[in-house]
């Protein structure tokens, strides 16, 4: 019997709704689990959260609540082996790119547990100090912080079923704010499996955490004022979320993480057969397939001085012809595959859609599948494209291929690669690879207009630094624009979402009398 994944409202598992969808194997086709249709019990499940699960948060200190993230990564590396099974079978990744999201979640989630634990037994958090707003000092004015009085509702995309789910769920809990995720239909057993673990496992208080798999239908009607938002998925989506009804009617505060084009510089200064060249190639091949380029963060453009061109196209596809595409469950295999047929397709009509201005340097479907039927599978091979003068390019800076699809642009000098960046209209991330520190902190601060995050490599940092496409909790997530103008993560920064901030006028005697408090400092 195949299972089904119920959703978890009101402190009580619901019984199948019907309509249901079917999850499979994107390599196989192999039928896997069930998800519902439209959810029923939305509007009681929502309230049960509002009080039930707010009023148990709140009644615990931020220490307290940050020990029970710590609980929370407890659990989820006790059954750390389960989610790489469901991994591997719905969403056909690697272990290294199950990694990427499973271990990334737990990180994540233990981030925040230490960081919380900092905040020790206060209940209130100071945002700054005090200001006199009287000329004897004694009538002053002391901004507050406090949780929003809803719950957080998280429209989740298809990419990332963990660590979509804990990077939000963190910040959130650790607030004192119940949460409630909708995964993407499509790979949603993974999300619902974790749920189920930390439910089962009852550290946290009832109504703290509930899921709705399976359709959205009713979601966002059932939100109240005092709710927040947070969708990730794509721009089309996001639209429709930002002028619902109740989103507009409740001035809803809402958080979009959407598309994102973005861009992976190699410096002027570096040559090829420099250390900081070599770099740049082995990160642009890895970045592309990793998680078969399914991460927002992926280098969409590549920007490299034209006079560069020829050796970034022949180094680069000499890389990605040793990547392995198909079945996981083979050693051999590198590359998995996209998470399902539709995205397939997606992302075949995109690379035709950017081939019209754009050569193919490097096809990787000339090389024959490892262990997957080409005409069942979801396994898409790597692509990279090519423009050597940029500026007879436009569709590159406007459509995201969700696959593992870049394409190189050829820039004259840095204001023209920092112009073209910016053509993105808006991204999460540009990478900067230059040995020439100068020249790497000067296009850094021309691009942070345009984006939420400028990761810079130099040879020095080659071991230490982080990578472009991972997010890391201490750095905030997001970016304006196209990328949808949200902002996660941050360290405590990413506290602020949950909170809503209140100036306290008063007398100076009367600030002083708030209870336990630590001040919002990140
Ligand atoms: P999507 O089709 O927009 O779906 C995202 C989520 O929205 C899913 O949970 C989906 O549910 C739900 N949804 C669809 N229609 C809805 C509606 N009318 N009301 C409420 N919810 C609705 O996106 P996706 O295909 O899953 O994800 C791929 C996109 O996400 C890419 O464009 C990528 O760039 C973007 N992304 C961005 C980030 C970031 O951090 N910026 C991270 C990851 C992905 P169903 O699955 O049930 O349809």
């Amino acid at each position: 019997m195949t299972t089904f994944l119920n959703n978890y409202l009101s402190g009580a598992w619901q019984p199948p709704s019907g309509n249901n969808t079917t999850l499979s194997d994107p390599v196989t086709g192999q039928v896997l689990v069930q998800a519902g249709g439209q959810a029923k019990g939305l509007e009681a499940g929502f309230e049960f959260a509002r009080t039930a699960g707010a009023s148990a948060l709140q009644a615990l200190t931020y220490g307290q609540r940050a020990a029970l993230l710590a609980d929370v990564v407890k659990v989820l590396q006790a059954n750390r082996d389960s989610y790489y099974e469901i991994s591997l079978a719905n969403s056909g990744t690697t272990q290294a790119d199950s990694a990427v999201d499973i271990e990334g979640a737990g990180f994540t989630v233990g981030y925040y547990a230490k960081t919380g634990a900092a905040l020790g037994d206060a209940r209130t958090l100071l945002d700054s100090q005090a200001v006199m707003l009287s000329k004897d000092q004694l009538f002053q004015s002391q901004h507050i912080l406090a949780p929003v009085k809803g719950l957080a509702l998280f429209i989740n995309a298809f990419n990332f079923p963990a660590w979509g789910l804990w990077e939000k769920a963190a910040p959130a809990l650790l607030s004192g704010v119940p949460v409630v995720i909708k995964p993407a239909t499509v790979t949603a057993w993974l999300t619902h499996k974790m749920v189920s673990d930390v439910i089962n496992a009852g550290v946290l208080p009832a109504g703290a955490l509930s899921i709705v798999c399976g359709s959205s239908a009713g979601l966002l009607d059932a939100l109240k004022p005092f709710d927040v938002l947070s969708f990730t998925g794509s721009a089309d989506t996001a639209a429709q979320i930002r002028s619902h009804a109740a989103v507009v009617r409740h001035s809803v505060r809402t958080n979009i993480e959407a598309d994102s084009l973005n861009a992976f510089i190699l410096g002027e200064d570096a040559a090829p057969g420099t250390p900081a060249f070599e770099l740049y190639v082995k990160d642009l091949a890895r970045e592309m397939a990793t998680k078969s380029g399914q991460r927002c963060t992926a280098p969409r453009r590549a920007m490299v001085p034209a006079r560069y061109f020829n050796a970034v196209a022949e180094a680069v596809s000499i890389r990605l012809a040793d990547v392995k595409v198909g079945n996981p469950r083979n050693a051999e295999v590198r590359m998995g595959a996209l998470v399902s047929r539709d995205q397939f397709n997606g992302v075949q009509e995109g690379i035709a859609m950017l081939a019209r201005e754009a050569a193919i340097i490097f096809d990787g479907k000339k090389q024959a599948l490892i262990d997957a039927d080409p005409a069942v599978s979801a396994c898409a091979a790597p692509t990279l494209l090519g423009v050597q003068d940029a500026d007879q390019a436009s569709i590159v800076h406007d459509h995201e291929v969700f696959g593992p699809v870049s394409t190189l642009l050829g820039y004259r000098d840095a204001d023209h690669a920092i112009a073209l960046a910016h053509r993105g209209l808006g991204s999460l991330v540009t990478s900067v690879y230059s040995a020439d520190d100068a020249w790497s902190a000067k296009a850094a601060v021309a691009l942070a207009g345009s984006h939420g995050r400028v990761h810079m490599v130099s040879p020095e940092v080659a071991k230490s630094q982080t990578g472009h496409g991972n997010v890391m909790p201490a750095s905030i997530h997001g970016g304006p624009g196209r990328a949808g103008g949200g902002e996660e993560l941050g360290g405590l920064r990413g506290l602020g979402f949950y909170h809503r901030r209140c100036a306290l006028q008063g007398p100076a005697t009367a600030l002083q009398q708030l209870g336990a408090t630590a001040t919002w400092n990140y």
